[in-house]
């Protein structure tokens, strides 16, 4: 284990998170960790030094939890992809970001289900769900999970599956990160890297409020190979994604939208064309929340005149084939997930009200959204009572703490 203090020349870069809102959080120390050991010595240097820790894996997440005036465990160097292809089984280092996980994978002609963002890590996406253009298809990046080696708060080294520790293999699957302990390693079950066509349809914004309209009635119940999100910004209103069948857009058609297409894409590919442009460096707010059925046109049209970004994600199809108890993902009857997103923390505010008449009450672990006073029951439904518990048997001392961690109030 390596300790890294604010003199040190990578204390900056490795400490700054994805997000700007949280650039100015400085770790007391950083801890580089490249084993589980490593990870057991950072815990004991943070108990003996009486400092809070938190893991630090893509560093993405929208409410600063791996950032710590503390110890923040770097896991960075954990980013090693190994792959049985003949039992398509992946493991894959907690440090590891989405874009070398998708080059890595494909070489073997293997994929995982897993989000957008090309520098999101996979372990904080796998610990609170997992969204991505691959989710209605074969489910959740969770729920392609076959097993985790985690160190837990009092350093010792755990293999979770099925089998060993199913409880802890249970909480893992979508509770949302930092809650049990330091995972190192996630051992998936890849599925056939495919090909696929990226779309992007495009309109101006007057024609925001019909286009959701559409969208809403079709994107939920489109086939399980099409993924088809819709942002709404200043400009225009863009529906956008991939289906791994022929190219067919549904209701949205008869809206004669301008149509790019780029067919037969390998899976790296299709991911990169839809990340082009870089990082987004703007300093945003951001809320959101899952619906069960569809907004009525007026609480649209308050929705635009309110001047947020919006961005619809389609639920459905897999994601929704799995039993509420099955994973401590609760969220597996929602049709779609609202995020409003504005430099104006306020206006999101105001933004996320008027949606939030209309929706299921339930939030996404990986969006969470320190506003919430309900939150138990927001991110984690009726699996709230088990995960609290869980909580106790494995971190009862509460080592892994935030706000809005399990069994805090
Ligand atoms: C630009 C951007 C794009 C995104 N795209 C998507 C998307 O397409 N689909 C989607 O579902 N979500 C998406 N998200 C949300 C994303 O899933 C969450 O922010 C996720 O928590 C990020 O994980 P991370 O490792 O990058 O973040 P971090 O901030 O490093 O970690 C997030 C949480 O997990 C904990 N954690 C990290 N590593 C470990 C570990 N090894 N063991 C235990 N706990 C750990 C952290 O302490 C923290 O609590 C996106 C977010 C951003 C900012």
């Amino acid at each position: 284990m390596e300790l890294i203090g604010p003199d040190h020349s990578l204390y900056d870069v490795l400490r700054k998170p994805a997000l700007p809102l949280y650039a100015d959080i400085r770790p007391a120390a950083i801890a580089r960790c490249s084993s589980s050991s490593d990870v057991t010595e950072a815990l004991a240097y943070a108990r003996s030094a009486n400092l809070p820790v938190t893991p630090r894996g893509g560093g993405h997440c929208f409410a600063a939890r791996s950032s710590t005036t503390g110890l923040m465990l770097d896991l960075s160097p954990l980013s090693t992809i190994t792959v049985e292809s003949t039992a398509a089984l992946a493991t894959i280092g907690a440090g590891a970001r989405l874009a070398s996980v998708y080059r890595e994978l494909h070489e073997y002609g293997l994929m995982i289900p897993a989000g957008c963002g090309p520098t999101v890590g996979i372990a904080g996406l796998t610990l609170g769900g997992g969204l991505g253009l691959l989710g209605r298809r074969y489910g959740l990046t969770c729920d392609r999970l076959v097993a985790a080696t985690v160190v837990l708060a009092n350093g010792n080294v755990v293999t979770c599956d099925a089998e060993r520790e199913s409880d802890l293999f249970w909480a893992l699957r979508g509770a949302g990160g930092g809650q049990f302990g330091v995972v190192t390693a996630l051992v998936f079950n890849a599925v056939p890297s495919p090909a696929a066509t990226r779309f992007k349809l495009t309109w101006p914004r007057s024609r925001a409020a019909e286009v959701i309209a559409a969208w809403q009635s079709w994107a939920p119940d489109a086939p399980d190979e099409v993924t088809a999100s819709l942002t709404v910004n200043a400009n225009q209103v863009q529906v956008f994604g991939a289906t791994l069948t022929a190219f067919d857009p549904g209701s949205l058609a008869a809206l004669a939208p301008e149509i790019d297409l780029l067919a037969g894409l390998s899976w790296p590919q299709l991911k990169a064309s839809l990340s082009e442009g870089g990082p987004d460096n703007r300093i945003l707010h951001s809320k959101s929340e899952f619906f069960r059925s569809p907004l009525p046109p007026d609480a649209i049209t308050q929705l635009l005149n309110a001047g947020c970004e919006l961005n619809f994600t389609p639920m459905g199809g897999a994601y929704n084939r799995v039993p509420v108890d099955a994973t401590a993902f609760a969220h597996r009857t929602e049709r779609f997930l609202l995020e409003h997103a504005g430099p104006d923390r306020n206006a999101v505010r105001r933004s996320w009200s008027i949606a939030h008449a209309y929706a299921s009450g339930a939030v996404y672990p990986n969006f969470p959204d320190p506003d919430l006073t309900e939150w138990h029951t927001a991110y984690h439904g009726p699996n709230y009572p088990r995960l609290r518990d869980l909580k106790a048997k494995y971190d009862p001392a509460g080592v892994f703490h935030f706000p809005q961690s399990l069994g805090g109030s």
